[in-house]
């Protein structure tokens, strides 16, 4: 099943269209993403039994490009990302893969929808796509067994980083340097975790203005999903909805030789396979 937020609705995807989960329901869910996701199995189980016969869809040409859908969780309370999680990502910023996961939060107002366009606000602002975790039943201290119990589904995210700001003292900056206004689109929305077989072994690719900077696949982290969710957990209680980027592979600008940065204009494209693709501008 796949779950969207469209016009600050929650509806499910399908191939002819969107279908408005509170109408359909004739209101036995709510029309928010968050409580959809809070309330997933009985939506699961109305979807399967019910609407299959729905008519009443709202239908696009192109869906992943609808400018109408908004960010999958309109407004998760945590996100929550893991830094210098690909080895080859590490090695490209010159730093050592952490021994334990590194956390780092995106603000909540730097959420955005997944045709969001970010602006530029300092000159080496960069890529970085990313699997997005949305946190299902949650709870804490989550053992490692029952992680991905935990998790409802996921979906395709930029963490869009300042490494100006991200960088500019000792330690590092992260949170603030990749938390500025929409520097954290996902969606195009969310693949329950039925459908994914398995999280890490998915391929993951960013192309900036038509050229392919990353091509790589979830293998690679270092922290696995399951171990991400569990170390998280045992410090912050995981809610319905939270949400959390997994690490970028290699491939960011600050890794090139030399190092290129994103300009007022670009276009940056992010696809995870079989999770779809968001596609964010420069401004
Ligand atoms: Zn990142």
């Amino acid at each position: 099943m796949r779950i969207a937020n469209l016009d600050g609705r929650a509806v499910i995807v399908r191939d002819d269209g969107f279908v408005d989960i509170a109408t359909a329901s004739q209101g036995r869910f709510s029309p928010s993403t968050l409580a959809v996701i809070a309330q997933l199995d009985d939506v699961r189980a109305w979807f399967e039994l019910e609407a299959p016969g729905v008519t009443t869809v709202i239908t696009s040409d192109e869906l992943e490009c609808s400018s109408q859908l908004g960010p999958v969780v309109a407004a998760p309370s945590q996100i929550f990302a893991v830094g210098l999680n690909y080895r080859t990502h590490a090695a490209e910023m010159g730093l050592t893969p952490p021994a334990q996961p590194m956390i780092f939060a995106k603000f909540a107002s730097s959420l955005a929808g997944p045709n969001a366009a970010f602006p530029i606000v300092s000159p080496r602002t960069d890529w970085e796509a990313e699997l997005v975790l949305v946190i299902g039943r949650g709870g804490r201290d989550i053992a490692l067994d029952d992680a991905l119990g935990a998790i409802a589904g996921y979906c395709v995210g930029q963490d869009v980083s300042d490494r100006d700001l991200q960088m500019a003292g000792s330690p590092a900056q992260f949170s603030l340097g990749k938390s500025h206004r929409n520097f954290a689109p996902v969606g195009p929305w969310i693949t329950t975790r039925d459908e994914v077989s398995d999280p890490n072994r998915l391929r993951i690719e960013c192309q900036v203005n038509g050229v392919t900077f990353q091509d790589s696949t979830t293998q690679d982290m270092v922290f696995t999903v399951p171990e991400i969710v569990s170390y998280v957990s045992m410090v912050c209680e995981l809610r319905p909805g939270d949400l959390i980027f997994t690490g970028s592979p290699h491939g960011v600008g600050q890794g090139q030789k030399p190092p290129v940065f994103l300009r007022s204009g670009d276009h940056v494209v992010t696809t995870i396979a079989g999770l779809g693709t968001i596609r964010n501008d420069a401004e």
